[in-house]
């Protein structure tokens, strides 16, 4: 008999009833150390009083208005990632997949103006995840998102993640954008190399063409920069931004060049709850913590430590470790042994951690995070791996 949650997810046998920073407290009182942050979502950890303070005023004063009218709340999150951005202008939604669906149809829309209606196709890439809408797993393509959910969304162009070469013979006049993630995170922590994404640049301004960039698991802060783009210098056209965006309230955003939203007229786009008062004033509390000076410079300390001591760890335990990779807080364990294990080898020892393609068990944590957590972090993951050694 099927549940009463539809069973599209094998969960572990754990349910948090409260959560303090970078801890998750069991129903049954274990705490656990929590280096998943819910999906790179929970980024200043959780019931972070900032946070908290504005949720609750927020849902005293008024929950949900209509973009029919003024939302000063959006508004000021808006105005805020405008002044913080390469951007001009932004649209809130509800989830990463939302973000992806109006960052194609902006695209689309962009060309359809310059009467260059055949120029639909976004050039996308292995291993890359951009949601569960349907614009998200064509644009993904994986046959693990995809295989039963055919007809798929037509337009996107699927190149293998490493081939630079394929990726300048496959632009023809019907291209018009390139879409991918700065540092794939689904796909296995694999972090494009700076010059990479500058060569990408170089190669959609030669072209003409729009450059997406995925950053709503690499962006508010997670890789010390407040996007991860801005290590390599350069700046989209288009950015799509969630999870760590509502630090655990539901909220994404597009950001986008006025030139890339220009097509974007009143009435071309909409959503109910996109850009609501609770979403927005959380988004902004959050910006506020983020964009405080010395906190990226904090995140890109303790990342240092954390790495450092995980190099250590993967020395340790070379039967279950191969190589550490990543960025910042955007930190992946690249296993020998099967990284689903690791992870439940984890949970014996306190300690969350979240599965990825490639083999690889990422690491997440809060950006909060203290620097006695990650030495906590790694000596529970030593644990847990000679636990598996000693298996
Ligand atoms: C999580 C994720 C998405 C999808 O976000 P949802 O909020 O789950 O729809 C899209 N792109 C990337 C890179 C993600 O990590």
């Amino acid at each position: 008999m099927i549940t009463s949650i539809l069973p599209t997810y094998s969960r572990a046998p754990l349910s948090f009833d409260k959560g303090e920073g970078s801890w998750l407290i069991e129903t049954d009182g274990r705490r656990f150390l929590d280096l998943g942050a819910g999906i790179a979502v929970n980024a200043l950890g959780h019931a972070h009083p900032a946070l908290v303070a504005a949720l609750t005023a927020q849902a005293e004063a008024l929950w949900h208005v209509s973009n029919l009218y003024q939302i000063p709340q959006q508004k000021a999150l808006a105005d805020r990632l405008v002044d913080l951005t390469f951007a001009d202008t932004v649209f809130f939604t509800n989830s990463g997949t939302e973000a992806c669906e109006l960052a194609v149809k902006m695209v689309r829309k962009y060309w359809f103006e310059k009467n260059e209606i055949n120029r639909a196709e976004i050039i996308t890439f292995s291993g890359s995840f951009h949601g569960r809408s349907s614009a998200g797993i064509a644009a993904a393509g994986s046959e693990k998102m995809t295989k039963g959910f055919g007809p798929l969304l037509p337009g996107f162009v699927h190149l293998d993640w490493e081939d630079q070469d394929a990726l300048s013979a496959a632009i023809t006049d019907k291209t018009a954008a390139i879409m991918i993630e700065p540092i794939q995170g689904e796909g296995g922590i694999r972090p494009l190399p700076d010059h990479y994404l500058k060569d990408l640049r170089a190669l959609c301004d030669k072209h003409g063409i729009l450059l997406i960039l995925d950053e709503v698991q690499c962006g508010v802060g997670r890789t010390g920069k407040l996007f991860a783009h801005e290590w390599a210098g350069i700046s989209p056209d288009i950015m799509m931004v969630a999870k760590g965006i509502g630090g655990g309230f539901p909220l994404g955003a597009v950001l986008a060049t006025e030139d890339a939203a220009s097509g974007m007229t009143a009435g071309t786009h909409g959503s109910t709850y996109g850009g609501n008062p609770l979403g927005c004033a959380v988004g902004c509390a959050v910006l506020e913590v983020v964009a405080e000076p010395g906190f990226l410079a904090d995140v890109s300390r303790k990342a240092g430590t954390f790495r450092q001591a995980l190099e250590g760890l993967v020395a340790a335990h070379s039967d279950v470790f191969e190589a550490v990779r990543g960025a910042g807080l955007m930190l992946g364990l690249k296993c020998k042994m099967t990284n689903s294990d690791v992870v439940s080898a984890g949970y014996d020892q306190h300690i969350l951690t979240v599965p990825a393609a490639d083999n690889v068990v990422r690491l997440l944590p809060p950006l909060t995070i203290t620097e006695g957590e990650i030495l906590e972090a790694v000596s529970r993951l030593d644990a847990a791996a000679s636990a598996l050694e000693a298996a």
